[in-house]
């Protein structure tokens, strides 16, 4: 229904917050090439531009990482501003994991192969300068589904609420990115925090996410902001999980941010380092 240029538009892959994302072939490349477009109307992207478009197009033309979606184009159609990017045909994370049945989980070895993916993508977003600030299963994008027993690739997307290097955490006043994926040092409202650090956390509920199949904080309890602030989370006992995992996990879910482990700690802990992906 739009006029798209040479692309031509193939379906609905999401529903964003200030958009929608559709499939589409640019049959100009050779071989044609599927691509996904970001469409927002381009009332709402001069409105936006300062809080969203800027960041999103900025910071993630500037990532180049194998696990980090390519931003391919931007241009103007007659109504809206269209970011083209790679095609993840996985499909994002929190479907992936829902596929999963019954008890919508990932075996360990699957979960790690996805975090060491995350870490390392995140840990070059971060050494560029950019924080994600809202990163969940939604955000993450997986190249395939895996149905043929192979490993996806991971692909981090979704950098409209990033920010660069020399940006102070001006939309911190509120806090942005998901409750649930929240940081302590947000939701306790100081707009001084490390988005680097809150971006760490995320990382943990995104393990704890994949390993348990539920949040350690559910968003529906009345007390959960407290619960996040204190990092007073359980590890169910229903499901096993190695020690190693645990250790990494629960040292990630650190409520002092300061003393919650770093990237390089990350990286050299020994459960990530066990059959790193090739190219680490
Ligand atoms: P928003 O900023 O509104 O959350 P996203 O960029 O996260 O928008 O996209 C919304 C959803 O669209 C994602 O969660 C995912 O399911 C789908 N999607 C986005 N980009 C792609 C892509 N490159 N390939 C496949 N699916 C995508
Ligand atoms: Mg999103
Ligand atoms: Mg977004």
């Amino acid at each position: 229904l739009n006029n798209l240029g040479r692309y031509k538009q193939m379906g609905v892959l999401g529903q964003g917050t200030f958009g929608v994302v559709i499939r589409a072939v640019d049959p100009e490349a050779n071989p044609p090439q599927e691509v996904a477009i970001k469409l927002l109307p381009r009332g709402d992207f001069v409105k936006n531009f300062k809080t969203y478009v800027q960041r999103e197009i900025l910071h993630q033309s500037s990532l180049k990482h194998p696990f980090i979606v390519c931003l391919k184009e931007v241009f103007l159609t007659p109504t809206h501003l269209a970011i083209a990017m790679e095609y993840a045909q996985g499909g994002d994370l929190f479907k992936y994991v829902l596929r999963h049945a019954p008890n919508c989980r990932l075996p360990e070895t699957q979960a790690r192969w996805i975090f060491q993916q995350l870490a390392i993508g995140l840990d070059y977003c971060h050494r560029r300068g950019v924080a994600n600030r809202d990163l969940k299963l939604e955000n993450l994008l997986l190249d395939r589904d895996g149905s043929d027993g192979t490993r996806p690739l991971l692909k981090i997307c979704d950098f409209g609420y990033s920010q660069g290097k020399h940006e102070l955490n001006s939309s911190a006043k509120t806090g942005v990115g998901t409750p649930i994926y929240m940081a302590p040092e947000i939701i306790y409202g100081g707009n001084r925090y490390d988005a680097k650090k809150a971006d760490i956390w995320s990382c943990g509920i995104i393990l704890y996410a994949m390993l348990y199949g539920r949040y350690p904080f559910n968003a529906k309890e009345r007390d959960y902001a407290r619960k996040i602030v204190t990092a007073a989370y359980v590890l169910p006992q229903d499901v096993e999980v190695s020690d190693l995992c645990k250790d990494l996990m629960t040292r990630v879910l650190v409520a002092d941010p300061d003393k919650r482990l770093s990237m390089e700690e990350i990286r050299a802990h020994p459960w990530f380092l066990h059959q790193l992906p090739e190219g680490a």
